[in-house]
């Protein structure tokens, strides 16, 4: 895959005249005109960018060795910063997300918000819609929990994060949460990457339990394509042979996501394990492996959860998990400043 760059001042019927004149060499995908300096046209040729360059009038061209484009580190090498509203600052800490599994009621998501943020979280998770497993199970409760989850921002200032499933989940969820959750079972969900793309808000994408990295980055790269720039990649565990924990998580996507992409990676380490007392190891490992945060599931009586409440861990031990997650980050970035030295 190849952009095309043309600068910016280019008027709509020069472009016009140039999109015309591509489409014998190669498939045109989409023209990006999120830059600022530039007019950017994704196109799928073979010819040589001499020739190219020349028949188009192009003032350069960028080649992506994967199947996306947008998602990758040749078009951006400069890392994706999403400070949602100035709560965090990529590369200066970890952000660290926390927060029940299901919105259960008002108390309780007020109550383990409030507890969370006083642990050291930097935002607040919830599902109010679930997509769960059995259709027998705890479904979520709905809109309601979007409601509940914007009281929690006004009260404690923490930006929130919820599940949407649907084009129509995302749109209603975009009024009351700050950061919008593509969950594992809908990363191939077309329709809805290609609604959350035309949003404005953060798009947390995690990783499909079988799905690739590539496949990952792919998913990434349906929602950029529609002008939506703010994505968070999230690792949560693959599907393997090994039965002891839910699922086993996939470290080595860690690095793999960094070196391919631009976008910050997060790591999930309750939904990866299932079991909360390797919660704490996995974080950590997340960390050392360079990530840039986590989400986790926290509640103040775990036990009592509707939904994960084996891989959910107490208020007390998520406040000890920051710590040390924090010391983690700082020795591993300050190892990484010596190697550049
Ligand atoms: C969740 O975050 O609660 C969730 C359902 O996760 P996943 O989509 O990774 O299973
Ligand atoms: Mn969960």
């Amino acid at each position: 895959m190849i952009i095309l760059r043309f600068p910016k001042n280019i008027t709509k019927k020069e472009l016009t005249r140039v999109l015309i004149r591509l489409k014998p060499v190669g498939e045109v995908h989409a023209i990006n005109r999120e830059r600022q300096d530039s007019v950017d046209v994704i196109c799928d040729s073979d010819m040589d960018d001499d020739k190219l360059l020349k028949m188009s009038g192009a003032i350069a061209i960028i080649h992506s060795q994967e199947p996306y484009v947008l998602a990758s580190r040749a078009y951006q090498n400069i890392g994706m910063d999403i400070s949602l509203d100035g709560h965090w600052q990529r590369g200066a800490a970890p952000l660290i997300i926390g927060g029940p599994c299901s919105v259960e009621d008002r108390v309780q998501v007020l109550e383990i918000a409030h507890a969370v943020r006083e642990a050291g979280a930097d935002a607040f998770r919830g599902g109010a819609f679930k997509p769960r497993t059995s259709p027998y199970a705890f479904q979520g409760i709905g809109k309601k929990g979007y409601e509940y989850l914007a009281e929690v921002r006004a009260q404690t200032g923490l930006p929130v994060i919820s599940e949407v499933m649907s084009a129509e989940q995302a749109r209603i969820a975009s009024e009351y949460v700050d950061v919008l959750q593509v969950g594992a079972r809908n990363m191939q969900n077309v329709p809805l990457l290609n609604a959350l793309g035309k949003l404005s808000k953060p798009v947390l994408l995690k990783r499909g339990f079988s799905a690739t990295i590539e496949e990952l980055l792919l998913s990434a790269e349906y929602i950029l394509r529609n002008g939506n720039r703010q994505v968070f990649l999230c690792e949560r565990g693959i599907r393997t042979f090994e039965t002891e924990t839910r699922f086993t998580f996939d470290i080595n996507a860690v690095p793999t996501l960094m070196e391919k992409s631009h976008l910050p990676v997060l790591g999930d380490p309750s939904h990866a394990t299932g079991k909360r007392n390797y919660v704490e190891s996995i974080s950590l490992a997340a960390i050392a492996a360079g990530a840039d945060g986590l989400m986790i599931e926290v509640d103040t009586d775990p036990d009592s959860a509707i939904s994960d409440g084996a891989q959910t861990v107490s208020v007390e031990a998520f406040a000890r998990l920051v710590k040390k997650v924090k010391k983690v980050y700082a020795l591993v970035k300050s190892m990484r400043r010596a190697d550049d030295l």
